[in-house]
C-alpha cells in the first residue's frame, strides 16, 4: 500500500457495524495461542455477574472477553488470531 492517506474511525462504521450484527455463534476463529480454528459455538463461556470469558476448546487460552460497566460493553478479542463470518 503506497497510499499514506487515511479516513478517520467513522469511515469504518459500515463495515463494523456488519462485525457487530453477525451471528457469531457461526463465525470461524482462529486461536492466536494454539492455531486451532473452529466455529465460536464450539467454544468454551464462563459466564460471571461482569460478563463473560471465551476459552479455545483445544488449548483452553482466553479468546475473548466482555464486560459490562456503567452501560458500556468493552469486547477484547486479543486472543483470536482473526475472526470470519459470513456477511449478506
Ligand atoms: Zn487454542
Amino acid at each position: 500500500m503506497t497510499d499514506l492517506s487515511y479516513l478517520d474511525g467513522n469511515a469504518a462504521a459500515g463495515l463494523l457495524s456488519e462485525v457487530f450484527a453477525a451471528d457469531i455463534t457461526t463465525a470461524i476463529g482462529r486461536c492466536a495461542n494454539c492455531g486451532d480454528e473452529a466455529v465460536v459455538a464450539r467454544a468454551r463461556v464462563y459466564v460471571d455477574e461482569h460478563g463473560l470469558v471465551v476459552r479455545c476448546s483445544v488449548c483452553g487460552d482466553v479468546i475473548a472477553v466482555a464486560a459490562e460497566r456503567a452501560g458500556r460493553l468493552c469486547l477484547d478479542l486479543r486472543g483470536l488470531a482473526w475472526l470470519e463470518f459470513p456477511v449478506e
